[in-house]
C-alpha cells in the first residue's frame, strides 16, 4: 500500500475533529508530494534544516508543523512560514519566538510541551511550571505568540496502562487550564498527543491531533 492509501485508510478511522499531522522526517520530498496529492496538508518535521529545505521544495499551501526540540538560535529560519510549533518547552524559547514573530510581522502559533513520560530524555515543562507560566503574565507581553494548546509524548513502552495514565494526566491538565483564567493570547484548543505506536490510546484519552510517521511512510533509516 502506498502512502496515499495509508492516509485515506487512517483518516477514515479518525474522529472528524482530529487533525492528522503526517510526520515526514527523513523521507524524501517525493513521498510528501504523494501524500499532498492525496489531499494531506499537515506535515511534521523535527529538524529545522530539513524543514526549511522541504518548505522551499514543496507546495506553499502545506502547513508545516515543527514537532521536535527547537533550539533558540534556529527559530529565525522557520519563523516566516511555520504553521505550528509543538515543542515549546521554555520561557527563553517563547521570548525568541516572540522576537522573530515581531520581526516577520506575524503571529506564531505554539503548543506548550508537557513532560509526561518517565524518561529523562523527553523535553517539556512540568505541570507546576505550566501553571506558573500561564498565571505570571509573561505571555500577555508576547503579542506575536498565540498558544493554542498542549503537546506531550508518552513513555516508549509496551505497557499500555502506563501510556494511558500519562496521556490521561495531560488531558486532565488541558481540561483544567481550559477553564482557568487565561491571557488573551492563550486558548486550550489543541491537544497534540499520539504517534504511530500509541495514537489509538491517545485518541481514547482525548487527543485531537496525532503525529504519525512510520505508519504512513514506513520505517525511517538514519544513515
Ligand atoms: C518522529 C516523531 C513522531 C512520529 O513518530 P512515529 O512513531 O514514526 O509515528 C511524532 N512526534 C514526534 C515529536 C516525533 O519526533
Amino acid at each position: 500500500m502506498g502512502v496515499a492509501e495509508k492516509i485515506k485508510q487512517l483518516k477514515s478511522n479518525l474522529p472528524a475533529d482530529c487533525t492528522l499531522v503526517a510526520v515526514s522526517k527523513t523521507h524524501p520530498a517525493s513521498a510528501i508530494q504523494d501524500a499532498f496529492d492525496a489531499g494531506q496538508r499537515d506535515f511534521g518535521e523535527n529538524k529545522v534544516q530539513e524543514l526549511v529545505s522541504k518548505y522551499e521544495a514543496l507546495p506553499k499551501d502545506i502547513r508545516w508543523h515543527m514537532i521536535g526540540h527547537l533550539q533558540r538560535n534556529k527559530v529565525k529560519y522557520i519563523a516566516p512560514f511555520v504553521h505550528l510549533i509543538h515543542g515549546v518547552d521554555s520561557e527563553k524559547l517563547l521570548e525568541e519566538i516572540q522576537k522573530q514573530g515581531e520581526k516577520h510581522q506575524r503571529t506564531i502559533d505554539c503548543l506548550l510541551q508537557v513532560h509526561i513520560a518517565t524518561e529523562e530524555t523527553k523535553f517539556g515543562f512540568d505541570e507546576t511550571e505550566i501553571r506558573e507560566l500561564l498565571s505570571q503574565g509573561v505571555l500577555a507581553k508576547m503579542p506575536n505568540i498565540r498558544v493554542l494548546g498542549l503537546m506531550g509524548m508518552a513513555s516508549f513502552t509496551e505497557n499500555v496502562q502506563q501510556v494511558k495514565s500519562e496521556f490521561m494526566t495531560l488531558k486532565q491538565l488541558f481540561d483544567q487550564i481550559k477553564i482557568s483564567t487565561l491571557p488573551a493570547n492563550v486558548r486550550m484548543e489543541i491537544l497534540s498527543m499520539g504517534m504511530s505506536g500509541d495514537f489509538e490510546i491517545a485518541l481514547a484519552c482525548g487527543s485531537n491531533l496525532i503525529r504519525v510517521g512510520s505508519l504512513l511512510f514506513g520505517e525511517r533509516s538514519y544513515t
